[in-house]
């Protein structure tokens, strides 16, 4: 096996990057980079029907998202049909894989008569070549499918990254189909492998040495390393990383909400938060929760990865969030929060009277969305309450309103000028800044809470300051 790690992550595109996968493909690339090792991305596209080019589309935007950056790849599997066929006429020519003419039909019967005996479904060998069997005559016009000519007996075992040792025995596992003959093609139309055969095969022939996927694949793997031993080709490391469970405590899935990556960014996320969250979802370095990319690579050694299934926990990554928008530069967070205007039918400039604003009002939101809806007052009317108006823009503040309007209009519009018209105004109707301050923001911010109302007003224009507090 190469000294060099190489590891790799192998989405399916038939759908989104889910939060699993993307589990997977972080601990796969922190790991490579922990080592020196390279990384590589492979699109297992050989579910013709269900891959689509808007699912590739998206898993790369995600993982471009995720600053995951790979070394080679992607790496189609549809591209290399010619190796799988290579490999399989070898495999045919060494005994170690046969043809099977067994219609749909037959299988289907045979799986009826197994059921009804009670047996687990499995290939019953009719085709399987034995010294001394006699095959039935190939059947006219049946595309065979090629099976694995899977040991009989004995067990696979394998030392687990994750799970410790698993030891399966062959007689649980059949000979499975790892080639199909091209739906509709003629002679010479390229079969289309199965995963469980080209993964094998790619895992191979990209020298991968570590393959972390979820625990979905366990059973997957004694035929894999079977394969592999079949091939003579050096056998990667396995680790098996255990499910995520939503809130409910059931496996995490899409009708129990977003799963993923590209929901998360929509709903505010950061990549560095996701990052950290996901990174401590299955693993932990001591009791760290908050880390950066870098921190993570330099733990990541393939210890303490959990055995038991993680637990999705919505409040936590929004508090890990938190922490990261509120250490992220007012600049980079402007165009992330013009990003959800633009979402909304606002057009949002982006410029250094954003950033401030972000800045301003980051410290109490845990997404970017929460920033937007804050920053809506800034671009949009507001509408505040009956109950507001009511409370706090009462008869005895109305005058001091309308005193504080009349001075901005004069005002330098810098803060500390705002402020002294503010502080003039209560000094001349003698009242307390909450009172005066109250009813400002629910004219002008359409809510009775905000930061400090100078910073607020400031980076309002002077005309939407005017026509809000206008004859109130
Ligand atoms: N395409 C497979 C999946 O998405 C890859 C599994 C593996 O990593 O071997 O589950």
């Amino acid at each position: 096996m190469s000294s060099i790690v190489r590891t790799r992550i192998a989405p399916s595109p038939t759908g989104f990057l889910h939060l699993g996968t993307a589990r997977t493909a972080l601990y796969s690339w922190a790991y490579a980079r922990h080592f020196g090792g390279q990384f590589v991305l492979r699109i297992e596209d050989t579910d013709v029907a269900r891959s689509t080019q808007d699912s590739v589309d998206q898993i790369l935007a995600s993982m471009q998202w995720l600053g995951l950056d790979y070394d080679e790849g992607p790496i189609y599997q549809m591209q290399r049909l010619e190796r799988y066929q290579a490999v399989v006429q070898q495999m045919l020519a060494a005994g170690t894989a046969y043809r099977c003419y067994c219609t749909p039909e037959e299988l289907e019967a045979m799986k009826a008569a197994q059921e009804a005996r009670g047996e687990k479904r499995r290939y019953d060998g009719t085709w399987r070549p034995q010294p001394g069997k006699v095959l039935p005559p190939v059947p006219a016009g049946v595309d065979p499918v090629v099976r694995f000519c899977n040991p009989p007996d004995g067990d696979v075992s394998w030392e687990d990254l994750v799970k410790g040792r698993i030891t399966i025995s062959n007689r649980e596992i059949d000979d499975l189909i790892i080639m199909r003959p091209a739906a509709g093609g003629g002679p010479d139309a390229l079969g289309v492998p199965t995963y469980n055969f080209a993964v094998v095969v790619d895992d191979w022939d990209m020298a991968i040495t570590h393959v972390f996927r979820g625990d979905e694949h366990v059973n997957n793997t004694p035929w894999q390393i079977n394969i592999f031993n079949a091939l003579g080709a050096p056998l990667p490391l396995f680790g098996h990383l255990p499910v995520i469970l939503g809130d409910d405590g059931q496996k995490l899935s899409k009708r129990r909400g977003a799963v993923s990556v590209t929901a998360y960014e929509e709903n505010g996320y950061l990549p560095e938060a996701m990052v950290n969250y996901l990174a401590r979802l299955g693993w932990s370095h001591g009791d760290e929760e908050l880390f950066s990319r870098e921190q993570m690579v330099q733990w990541f050694d393939g210890e303490h990865l959990s055995k038991s299934p993680a637990q999705w926990d919505a409040a936590k990554l929004a508090w890990v969030n938190a922490h990261y928008l509120k250490n992220t530069d007012d600049a980079t967070l402007a165009p992330l929060v013009a990003a959800q205007f633009a979402r909304r039918g606002i057009a949002a400039a982006i410029d250094d009277v954003l950033a401030r604003r972000c800045g301003l009002f980051k410290d109490r939101c845990a997404t970017t969305v929460e920033l937007a809806d804050w920053l809506t007052m800034y671009f949009a009317d507001v509408t505040p309450s009956t109950d507001d108006l009511a409370a706090h823009v009462t008869d005895a503040v109305k005058p001091a309103v309308q005193t504080l309007r009349g001075k901005l209009e004069a005002a330098e519009w810098t803060r500390p000028a705002i402020a002294a018209a503010i502080k003039e105004t209560l000094a001349a109707h003698g009242l307390k800044m909450p009172q005066l301050a109250h009813a400002v923001r629910v004219l002008v911010c359409g809510r009775a809470q905000t930061p400090s109302l100078d910073a607020v007003l400031e980076l309002f224009s002077r005309q939407q300051v005017l026509e809000r507090l206008q004859s109130r």
